[in-house]
C-alpha cells in the first residue's frame, strides 16, 4: 500500500468512528506537568486507579515542592492504587527533582520547541516513554504528536493502518491531520476496548469489517 492508499484508508477509518461514537471535544485543562504526572500513573493501569492514586497522592502532599522532597516510599505510599508503585514514584519523584534543577516546576519551557525537540525532552525524564510523552504533547501543549498504546497499536495494526516494519507513532503522527488527533486517538482506544479487543475482536459487528485485513483470520475462528 502506498502512502496515499495508507492515507484514505486512515480517513475512512476515522470517518467510520467519529459516525460510530461521535465527535469529542478538546476540553483540556491540566497543565503539562499535571498531565504527565496523570500519565505516569496510568502507567499499565486503568482509569479508574489512576484516578484514586492521583486523589490520594494530593490528599497527601499540598504541591510540588513538598512531593519532591518527599522519600520514593512515601509516594509510592500514596499513589498504590495505581500498580507499579515503586516505578511510578521514583519516575514522579525524578521528574521533580530535575525540574527543579531547571528552575521550577513547570513543563511551560517546552511550548516554545518544536514537537520533535520538545517529545525528545520529555523522554530524557526518567520512566518517560514515548507514549506517555506524547500524550503530555498532544492533550496539554497542542504539539502534533500522535500518542500509541496498547489499543492503539492493536486496531491500527490489525487494519493494517501502519505497515510491517513502520514506527507506530511516527508514521500515525506523519498520516493523521494535527486537527484529528486528539479525536482519533480516543476514537481507537474505545475501539480497542469495546470491539476490537485484545483476545477476541467482534469482527462481526464492527464498522470497520469490510476494509479490515485481520478479519476473515478472526471470522474463521
Ligand atoms: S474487523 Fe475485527 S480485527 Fe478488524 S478492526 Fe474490527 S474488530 Fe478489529
Amino acid at each position: 500500500m502506498n502512502k496515499s492508499e495508507q492515507r484514505e484508508n486512515l480517513i475512512w477509518v476515522k470517518n467510520e468512528l467519529e459516525t460510530l461514537y461521535g465527535p469529542i471535544e478538546k476540553d483540556w485543562k491540566e497543565s503539562p506537568l499535571k498531565t504527565l504526572i496523570q500519565t505516569v500513573l496510568s502507567q499499565n493501569t486503568n482509569d479508574d486507579n489512576r484516578d484514586r492514586a492521583e486523589e490520594k497522592l494530593w490528599d497527601r502532599f499540598t504541591g510540588y515542592e513538598e512531593l519532591a522532597a518527599a522519600f520514593v516510599g512515601e509516594i509510592a505510599d500514596a499513589i498504590s492504587t495505581a500498580g507499579l508503585q515503586n516505578q511510578k514514584a521514583k519516575s514522579i519523584k525524578g521528574i521533580l527533582t530535575t525540574l527543579k534543577e531547571k528552575g521550577g516546576y513547570s513543563l511551560d519551557y517546552l511550548k516554545d520547541l518544536g514537537p520533535e525537540d520538545a517529545w525528545k525532552e520529555l523522554m530524557d525524564f526518567d520512566g518517560v516513554g514515548k507514549k506517555t510523552a506524547a500524550v503530555v504533547l498532544l492533550f496539554a501543549l497542542n504539539k502534533p504528536i500522535f500518542p500509541v498504546d496498547t489499543h492503539v497499536r492493536r486496531v491500527t495494526g490489525r487494519l493494517g493502518l501502519v505497515g510491517d516494519g513502520e514506527k507506530h507513532h511516527e508514521t500515525l503522527t506523519d498520516l493523521v491531520d494535527e486537527d484529528d488527533m486528539f479525536q482519533f486517538h480516543l476514537h481507537l482506544i474505545r475501539h480497542g476496548r469495546e470491539t476490537c479487543k485484545a483476545r477476541k475482536p467482534w469482527c462481526e459487528d464492527c464498522v470497520l469489517v469490510k476494509r479490515c485485513p485481520s478479519a476473515e483470520e478472526y471470522l474463521n475462528q
